[in-house]
């Protein structure tokens, strides 16, 4: 199965890959993440996204589709879930003529759909361990001890793009360039809507829902 995932900043994209990966055995490939390790590991890509990732905007399409074909070309036969990439119809264009190439495509587009104030709510007070990667939120998913990793004891850090004034930036990034791909991709392939201001595993259980239909037929 390869799988697209839309929706805005915050609409839980990562937790729901997370569901998927368990499930359906699918690699995890997420912009957001592979850049973070570039900048992480201060390779000269990683030096060129950094100013546009720190306001909230886009890194340019031709940095993250040269990264991102290259990282889908080494992904196993049993699939993959995209996080966070298209980010443009631009993108989601370039992806089609790369697996084109391939021979393969994408069997289904989930977007997530939520609310602003949610949004806000959400990434303002995320929290995360820099060690083992889990995340917390100030109010719904607290620690057990206020600012430390229950399952390594590391402080925790807010990622520095969770201000809310970049918050408020790549919201407004996301209107602006992104959502437009939930049209493209309504004339291009299945797009399935999901509700995602609702408990995360309410979300899950209706994406393994839809998806177990669609590995049937
Ligand atoms: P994310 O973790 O998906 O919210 O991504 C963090 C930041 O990485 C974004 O705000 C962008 O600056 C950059 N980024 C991630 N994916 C893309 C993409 N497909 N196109 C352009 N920039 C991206």
């Amino acid at each position: 199965m390869r799988i697209v995932l839309l929706g805005a900043p915050g609409a839980g994209k990562g937790t729901q890959c997370k569901n998927l990966v368990a499930q359906y055995g699918l690699l995890h490939l997420s912009s957001g993440d592979i850049l973070r390790r570039h900048r992480a590991n201060g390779t000269e890509l990683g030096e060129k996204a950094q100013s546009y990732m720190d306001s909230g905007a886009l890194v340019p399409d031709e940095i993250i589709i040269e990264m991102m074909t290259e990282e889908i070309k080494q992904a196993p036969d049993s699939g993959f879930i995209l996080d966070g990439f298209p980010r443009t119809v631009n993108q989601a264009v370039e992806l089609q003529k790369a697996l084109a190439g391939t021979g393969r495509n994408i069997d289904a587009v989930l977007n997530l759909k939520i609310d602003d104030r949610i949004v806000v709510e959400r990434l303002t007070g995320r929290r995360s361990c820099p060690q083992c990667g889990a995340v917390y939120h100030i109010k719904n998913l607290k620690p057990k001890v206020q600012g430390v990793c229950d399952h390594d004891g590391t402080e925790l850090v807010q990622r520095s793009d969770d201000s809310p004034d970049v918050v408020a930036n790549r919201l407004e990034t996301y209107y602006r360039q992104s959502e437009p791909l939930v049209e493209y991709y309504k004339n291009n392939g299945t797009v399935f809507d999901f509700d995602a201001g609702r408990d995360p595993d309410e979300v899950k259980a209706s994406v393994f829902e839809k998806l177990d239909a669609l590995v049937k037929t």
